[in-house]
């Protein structure tokens, strides 16, 4: 199907494609509720104008959108969070605990994606990072509950991918929008076996337990579709799940292996290599048709990300 920047899901569900890097990378969500609305996850600051036109088109007013709720502070889901707020002036922003104080005062979270990626790549990527008023910011505690017009949403702490990342139940729609924590799916690489999943393991946060043990947490839930932040929506999450709780365990394997052979400021470099093999291969099992170059275009990102957040786990393990 070809690219479609806004894509209805059902259930008064809306796909917005958050236009970050490429497309179909970053996917944010309008949840329609009566007459009230959410938005679940916010791209980047330069998604802000892109979400902006699609209430535009659908005669929405701003006032409608009475919630923005980012699943974790990572700025592919919540660096928009501060232009939308102050586009929409009815609305709270719903954050995990561990989150709240980064979305008050983002000069940490800005300063480390400067340091990881540059000024000019981060002006390019993210545009800009706005603080969010204090007193338009809710704390989401783990089972907590909310109301949007006649539906009901409710909160799941699910570390693992990062400590301050939630999960939103839908049971409307008999979904979850699980941010970063049911792994990443891009529709290219999908075949006739169904999504290609795998799990992410940015930094600085990885812990393969946790991240283990809350996606079973959505299991649990008996959810028939997922909405992922990379990329849209997927259905029969329970094999997907079983898939990713064994590359979990792939993941630890191979960064266990070259701990064991390698110096420590070796460590990424040769990760970056293995996890590209690792997801490349993956996904030619899986019939994936692209030939490396392609494969490598669609996953170095991510083998490189997975690469520093394992390398992170690594060294707080061998210090611990
Ligand atoms: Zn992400």
């Amino acid at each position: 199907m070809s690219f479609q920047r806004y894509q209805d899901l059902g259930h008064h569900i809306t796909r917005i494609d958050t236009a970050m890097v490429r497309d179909e990378l970053a996917a944010c969500y309008l949840l329609k509720g009566g007459d009230d609305y959410a938005i679940i996850e916010t791209g980047t600051h330069h998604t802000v104008p892109i979400i902006l036109e699609l209430l535009e088109q659908r005669r929405i007013r701003p006032e409608q959108v009475k919630y923005v709720i980012p699943t974790h502070v990572h700025l592919d889901h919540a660096g928009g969070a501060g232009g939308l707020m102050r586009a929409l002036p009815g609305a709270t922003l719903l954050i995990h605990p561990r989150g709240a104080r980064h979305m008050i005062d983002p000069a940490r979270l800005k300063a480390g994606a400067m340091a990881v990626y540059g000024e000019a790549t981060f002006a390019r990527i993210y545009g800009d990072v706005i603080p969010v008023d204090e007193s338009r910011v809710r704390i989401m505690e783990d089972g907590e509950r909310l109301t949007v017009g006649d539906r009901e949403l409710i909160f799941y702490d699910t570390p693992g991918h990062a400590k301050h990342h939630f999960c939103v139940h839908d049971p409307a729609s008999a979904g979850i929008f699980t941010g970063d924590t049911f792994g990443i799916s891009y529709p290219a690489l999908t075949t006739e076996h169904g999504p290609f999943i795998f799990p992410t393991t940015t930094p600085v946060q990885f812990d393969p337990p946790a991240l283990k043990a809350s996606i079973n947490t959505l299991l649990e839930l008996n959810p028939e579709r997922l909405y992922l932040t990379h990329y849209g929506m997927v259905e029969h999450p329970r094999p997907l799940g079983e898939r990713l709780q064994g590359m979990i365990d792939d993941y630890v394997t191979v960064a266990e292996s070259i701990a064991a052979g390698l110096a420590v400021d070796e460590w990424q470099e040769v990760l970056h290599e293995a996890m590209l093999a690792y997801l490349s291969g993956a996904a030619l099992d899986h019939g994936c048709q692209l030939d490396d170059d392609a494969l490598e275009a669609i996953l170095d990102m991510d083998a490189r990300l997975n690469s520093q957040g394992l390398t992170v786990w690594l060294q707080s393990r061998a210090e611990s």
